[in-house]
């Protein structure tokens, strides 16, 4: 299965130069038809076992590091619609400039999350003080690459892989949609937390004794990063970070591989599991973990495991669903599941919560039920009237589901509150029972 890459970023960062290494020899499609000039170039790239599409948008014009011309804006938001995922691409020599803000920028509102942040000119030590200042660009973790040396070729593939998988399991979504018959397919999940919260001991238990992961030899390749596994009446896919961190050991990165795993842990999985150590629940790291799980749009689960060891149960259960609700509204009504990966009780109840909450993530609310209540919702509590004009509500409907996404169409929608926004997405999350997914809720003019 193939998807398109889109490597975007201003000029002289070496786009061309890692599109050039990605395509090798195989540049296809150069498009000499008289008439038809292709301002995106295409190739067929491969990155060890991968194969898919890249576009260039390289060499579109000449920009000043002051200025971003339109037409080169114009061009890199019409990559990034194309393509299924974009590669945003720095000079870590340089650092962060003002241009790669502004396309930062257009990605973080044109991409819908489908972005993977490359530091280049990364080879020796010239790019670390502009590799770190790419975390502040809010576009995850970024990925030090050498174009030119050929160096991150493998943290890069690492990064694309899940994506790659991710794109099997879209298409078949559009399958389904369309009425056909549905695959049976994997459910993805991301068992993540903290060190040391018990992640290995659950997807261990959950695997079954006889699948310890030891490595290579246990059949598990060196680049195999999910676990397929049948669990209950389900086929699951299980993102393991454990596997990863033994794989940074080879390669010696341990330091940079553990911070990204949880990133990419939840942008490969379609529901996070976040697994909490019960003596010390909804720690910062916790709470960092489930908020990135949120704010990918992904249905969080949360496992609040080592209950074997829990004496005050009734006291402690109470305080962690304070906790949750307090601390992390934007998941309100996350199902938090007690249990123990040492002995496996629980493990029952955590695999009908996942399930559950995949169906939540999946759900579609008909049109006609979404307008009356719209129509309920404004009659009972009014949109406010910002200097005595009224905020219309005209209509409103769910535009994507994987998480349930609702676009509503109003007079003036620059002047709503968030609170009314909020008061809208609790009343979508009561009243069709969303509990434990993002909601998001987009806003469009209509007079
Ligand atoms: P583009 O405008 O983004 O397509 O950038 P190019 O691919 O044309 O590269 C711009 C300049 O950066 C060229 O001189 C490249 O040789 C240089 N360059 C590209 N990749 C690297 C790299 O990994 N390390 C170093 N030091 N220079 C690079
Ligand atoms: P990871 O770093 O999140 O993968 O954590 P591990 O799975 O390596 O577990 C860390 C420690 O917690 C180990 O000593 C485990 O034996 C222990 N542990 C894991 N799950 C449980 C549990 O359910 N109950 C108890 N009592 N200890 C557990």
């Amino acid at each position: 299965m193939s998807f398109t890459l889109a490597i975007v970023g201003r000029p002289n960062v070496g786009k061309s130069t890692l599109f050039n290494r990605l395509v090798g020899k195989r540049l296809a499609l150069v498009d000499d038809q008289p008439g038809v000039t292709r301002d995106l170039r295409e190739g067929a790239a491969r990155l060890g076992q991968l194969r898919f599409t890249v576009i260039d948008t390289a060499g579109l014009e000449e920009a000043t590091d002051e200025s971003l011309p339109g037409r080169m804006r114009a061009l890199t938001e019409r990559a990034v619609a194309e393509a299924d995922l974009c590669l945003f691409v720095i000079d870590a020599r340089t650092g962060v400039t003002q241009p790669d803000m502004v396309f930062a920028d257009i990605l973080r509102k044109r991409a819908d999350g489908r972005v993977i942040l490359a530091a280049n000119k990364a080879e020796g030590n010239a790019g670390d003080a502009g590799y770190y200042e790419a975390y502040t660009l809010g576009l995850g973790e970024p990925i030090p690459i050498s174009a030119e040396h050929g160096e991150g070729m493998d943290d890069l593939r690492a990064a694309l892989e899940p994506w790659a998988e991710q794109f099997d399991a879209r298409e078949a979504v559009t399958e389904l949609e369309e009425g056909e018959e549905a695959p049976d397919r994997p459910l993805q999940i991301a068992v993540v937390g903290r060190p040391n919260a018990g992640k290995s001991t659950l997807i261990n238990k959950i695997l079954g004794e006889d699948r310890l992961l030891t490595g290579p030899e246990a059949g598990i390749t060196r680049d195999s990063i999910a676990v397929p596994v049948r669990w209950g009446e389900r086929d699951f896919r299980i993102f393991d970070t454990a596997g990863m961190r033994k794989r940074a050991k080879v390669q010696e990165k341990l330091e940079k591989l553990s911070v990204s795993d949880g990133l990419r842990a939840v942008k490969f999985a379609e529901v996070v599991v976040v697994v909490l150590d019960t003596s010390i629940p909804f720690e910062s790291q916790d709470l960092r973990i489930a908020d990135l799980a949120e704010r990918e749009g992904r249905a969080v689960v949360f496992a609040a495991n080592k209950w074997d060891a829990e004496e005050h149960r009734a006291e402690r259960l109470a305080s962690m669903k304070e906790q949750l609700a307090r601390l992390l509204p934007q998941l309100s009504g996350a199902p938090l599941v007690t249990v123990s990966a040492l002995t496996g009780r629980g493990l029952d109840r955590l695999r009908e919560a996942i399930t559950s909450a995949h169906d939540v993530w999946n759900r579609r609310v008909p049109t006609g039920r979404l307008n009356q209540w719209l129509a309920d919702q404004t009659s009972s509590h009014p949109p406010p009237a910002p200097g005595g004009r009224r905020i219309r509500l005209r209509y409103m409907t769910q535009a994507k589901t994987r998480p349930p996404t609702f676009i509503v169409f109003a007079s003036l929608p620059e002047d709503l509150p968030a609170s009314y926004k909020r008061f809208l997405v609790n009343g979508l999350r009561r009243d069709f029972d969303l509990p434990g997914t993002p909601i998001r809720l987009e806003f469009r003019k209509r007079d």
